[in-house]
């Protein structure tokens, strides 16, 4: 048996219909921009294998640092016992988040980070006596497929057959000029009882990359401060340069209570959440009672070989070199959504930063079950391209180390894919 066929005998992958769409494609390297499959065609991974990639499949740099704390320490309870890894990792992330964030508590990936997040803002008043039953989330949000983080994600196909067992939430839409302020009344109505308001800031990733202005969220966030309510702002999607900034909120004049991270955490090596928290959240937790103890947490906490690709890949990230080729890529998404903007059959063409978006226009409109993606995806295959539309979403989050031929060697592919008729 070829690994396709054993493959399909003994796995169940992630987001597939396995009647239908059960074709893995085998993997055997990764180098770079380029994945190599098991008869030696190569991709170019414009999508960073879920978001998640930043420097480049396999990296040399990061795998030598992973290997030497392989070395070293591998793994070792984080209850009672701390690493060099987790300590630095922590101390170089909260110099580059805003000054009030202040406390890093790890975790195993994205939805972990929120399920977090949720905990810690539901136990802070209860540690103050308060019972904050409601939460807060944009229509459309995602934050991943636990529980808890699947109560504070839009209710959608994906959320549809749990529909009962999610917890209380109050959905609004994403903020713009004209419907601030509607916001903020809706909002005024319950903020007794709002335990916190989670977001993902100026990106709305699963849901599509839609995408909304800072200066509206500021205001709502503004808002929110001033009513007590706390704030979660997941950059799990948006973090470490996606936006063309190192973090959305570098976009932003408000801060937040509580930072979710995964994905491009580690440069995409290994997986790893990690949630941070003010000071004040912190301190509401200290207490002679042991029923304030947050009680949290994952076999792995902080597991040193992820720690260490995550530093290793920080150290990559703030190198010129890298900043740069974000600010590459950052220009030329701009100079070819001008030419997409021009295309009859594209529409809502969107970008910030490295993240550029668009809609195809179809008579069956704007749906994750639109069946024109399965279309493209497999034509981009064959072209040696790897993008996921969502639905009639077409979308490029290439890693960044991405070249300029590369980027231009997709742009062209692209604007033929849209000529072919489906
Ligand atoms: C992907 C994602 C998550 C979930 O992360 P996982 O590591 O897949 O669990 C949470 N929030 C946002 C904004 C995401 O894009």
């Amino acid at each position: 048996m070829n690994l396709q066929e054993r493959d399909k005998a003994v796995n169940w992958h992630p987001y597939t219909q396995m009647k239908t769409d059960n074709q893995a494609i085998p993997i055997v390297k990764g180098k770079g921009v380029y994945l190599f499959d098991d008869e030696g065609r190569r991709y170019i991974d414009a999508v960073s294998s879920w978001w998640v990639t930043l420097h480049g499949h396999a990296h040399p740099y990061i795998a030598e640092k992973v290997f030497e704390q392989l070395n070293t320490l591998e793994q070792v309870i984080f209850a009672g016992f701390t690493h060099e890894p987790a300590i630095q990792l922590s101390e170089k992330l909260l110099q580059l988040l805003p000054e009030n964030q202040n406390k890093v508590f790890y975790s195993d990936n994205g939805s972990t980070a929120v399920e977090v997040a949720l905990k810690m803002c539901i136990q802070y008043a209860y540690n103050q006596g308060e019972n904050k039953s409601k939460i807060l989330a944009f229509k459309n949000a995602y934050h991943g497929d636990t529980f808890g983080a699947m109560s504070v994600s839009g209710r959608s196909v994906w959320t549809k057959p749990f529909g009962n067992m999610l917890f209380e939430v109050i959905f609004i839409d994403t903020p713009n000029a004209e419907n601030v302020e509607s916001l903020k009344s809706q909002i005024k109505n319950f903020s007794d009882e709002i335990a916190c308001f989670i977001y993902e800031p100026l990106v709305q990733g699963a849901a599509g990359m839609l995408m909304y202005e800072p200066e509206y969220l500021d205001e709502l966030m503004k808002f929110c401060r001033e009513s007590g309510i706390l704030m979660v702002q997941d950059e799990v999607f948006t973090g470490f340069g996606r936006t063309g900034k190192l973090f959305a909120t570098d976009y932003l004049s408000e801060k937040p209570d509580i930072m979710c991270f995964s994905k491009g955490l580690t440069g995409g090596t290994m997986p790893m959440g990690i949630t941070t928290c003010s000071e004040e959240i912190f301190n509401a937790f200290l207490s002679e009672d042991k029923y304030k103890t947050l009680f949290h947490g994952h076999s792995f906490t902080a597991n040193p070989l992820a720690c260490t690709a995550a530093l290793a890949s920080l150290e990559l990230l703030l190198k010129d070199e890298t900043l740069n080729q974000i600010k590459l890529i950052t220009k030329k998404h701009l100079d070819f959504s001008q030419i997409l903007k021009n295309q009859e059959n594209v529409e809502n063409v969107r970008q910030i930063g490295t993240i550029l978006a668009w809609d195809f226009k179809t008579e069956k409109g704007t749906s994750y079950f639109n069946e024109i993606g399965k279309k493209f995806y497999k034509e981009f295959l064959s072209r040696g391209i790897i993008m996921r539309p969502l639905g009639n979403v077409m979308y490029l989050v290439p890693p960044y180390c991405i070249t300029s031929e590369e980027l231009d060697f997709i742009y062209e592919n692209i604007l033929e894919v849209l000529q072919v008729e489906y």
